[in-house]
């Protein structure tokens, strides 16, 4: 578990592991079943300090690094993993200001966004939008000293409790990227309106609305990027924010495939079959054996993919795609593996490896598809 950990990761580690013991996992269940409100959990979160992990000490934040967010995500989602992948939307938008944003919308929001004063949410995604996020429709038009914003943004984690939206749009033929304020909950303006909190099979414990924007007006002060960024440099920002995201949710992944070795392990050990321990058949041994090692494969992927955003960056982009897909792979397939360890007992709302293989299914679809981060792998190898 500690393998390429610094002392300082292994004390965030020790740390988030207390954490998730107390606040997160006595209330998986309830998580699951929407029973807590996520803006409560993401509070508890807020007041550790873990809304500003990769924020600056200068601005109020952990002055932590992505492998640091990396292990919290981590070890939040065997419990409930969407909880972390309602981290990986807020983020998204942290790291896009940190990143491509002005020195003013730096002092103004991350202090914010570190509190948790004000929650983030990423709206790139539309109906026509999805792994190729350069097909959005939504427009920005500017007027003046403001652009008028028209979009229909699809599937948006913390959609209903933002404040803050990185909402992607075209302006004429160029990509922009803005900072939407929005109200989290009490927003009633007839210009953004969110939809209904969309059912979905896994990641319950994160809420995901649809966000109509008409003729929403935004100061041209929230344009990332500036007036002068080019299409290019916008689509290398959303880029790298969904890198540090995919590797957030890469995280998420391992952690479900953590909780799919430890329940399948138990259950083997205690179940009888044909007279004795069904931990005694090969098959079984098999299933387990196979995912500790692939486990322990997409762990060290994982990490590399953390720690080449900072040391590596030339490669983080690959990195993260390899981790995101290989390690969504791995606990899909697993669980799958440690369910059918259960028998018709994983078949129960009741049980947790059901829950774990919902969860992990989602994972090899948003964030860009696992086909997708294909795409990414060979364009790397200029093919
Ligand atoms: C739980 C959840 C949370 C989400 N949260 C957010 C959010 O916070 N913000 C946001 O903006 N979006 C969010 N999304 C949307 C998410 O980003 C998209 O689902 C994802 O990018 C995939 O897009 P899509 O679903 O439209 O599928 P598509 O991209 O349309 O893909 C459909 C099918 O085509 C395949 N495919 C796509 N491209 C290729 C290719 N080049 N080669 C081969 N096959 C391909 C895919 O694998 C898939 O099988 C979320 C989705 C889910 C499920």
């Amino acid at each position: 578990m500690n393998t390429f950990l610094s002392l300082a990761h292994k004390a965030s580690q020790d740390e988030y592991l207390k954490f998730v013991s107390e606040h997160i996992a006595p209330r998986a269940h309830e998580l699951d079943r929407g029973e807590l409100a996520p803006k409560d959990v993401l509070a508890t979160l807020a007041q550790a300090g873990y809304l500003g992990i990769t924020v600056p000490a200068s601005y109020g934040g952990k002055g932590g690094n992505l492998l640091d967010l990396t292990i919290l995500a981590e070890i939040l989602a065997g419990h409930a993993a969407g909880v972390a992948l309602a981290l990986a939307s807020h983020y998204t938008v942290v790291e896009l200001i940190l990143n491509f944003g002005s020195d003013q919308q730096k002092s103004r929001y991350l202090p914010l966004l570190a509190r948790g004063e004000v929650i983030g949410a990423q709206a790139f995604g539309e109906e026509k939008a999805g792994s190729d996020f350069k097909a959005v429709q939504a427009t920005a038009v500017v007027e003046g000293d403001a652009a008028a914003l028209n979009a229909t943004k699809t599937w948006v984690v913390n959609g209903e409790i933002a404040q803050l939206l990185a909402v992607l749009a075209k302006s004429g033929d160029q990509l922009s990227l803005w900072l939407v304020d929005a109200n989290g909950e009490k927003n009633a303006a007839d210009s953004l309106k969110v939809g209904p909190a969309r059912a979905k099979m896994g990641m319950r414990s994160a809420v995901t609305n649809d966000i109509i924007l008409t003729n929403h007006k935004v100061s041209l002060d929230n344009r990332l990027g500036g007036a002068s960024a080019t299409c290019d440099q916008v689509v290398k920002a959303v880029e790298h924010a969904l890198d540090v995201s995919k590797t957030v949710l890469a995280g998420a992944a391992l952690g479900l495939a953590d909780q799919a070795i430890a329940l399948g392990a138990e259950r083997a050990r205690t179940h009888e079959q044909f007279g004795e321990s069904i931990s005694k058949f090969q098959g079984i041994q098999w299933k387990l054996a196979d995912l500790s090692m692939d486990r322990a494969a997409a762990q060290m992927l994982t990490y590399r993919a953390a720690w080449s955003k900072d040391e590596e960056p030339e490669n983080f982009h690959k990195y993260s795609a390899m981790a995101k897909m290989f390690a969504a792979k791995v606990a899909r397939f697993h669980s799958g593996e440690a369910l059918q360890i259960f028998g018709v007992l994983g078949a129960s709302p009741e049980s947790e490896i059901e829950r774990i293989y919902r969860d992990s299914k989602l994972t090899e679809v948003f964030e860009g598809a696992s086909e997708y981060q294909k795409v990414i792998i060979k364009e790397e190898l200029g093919v």
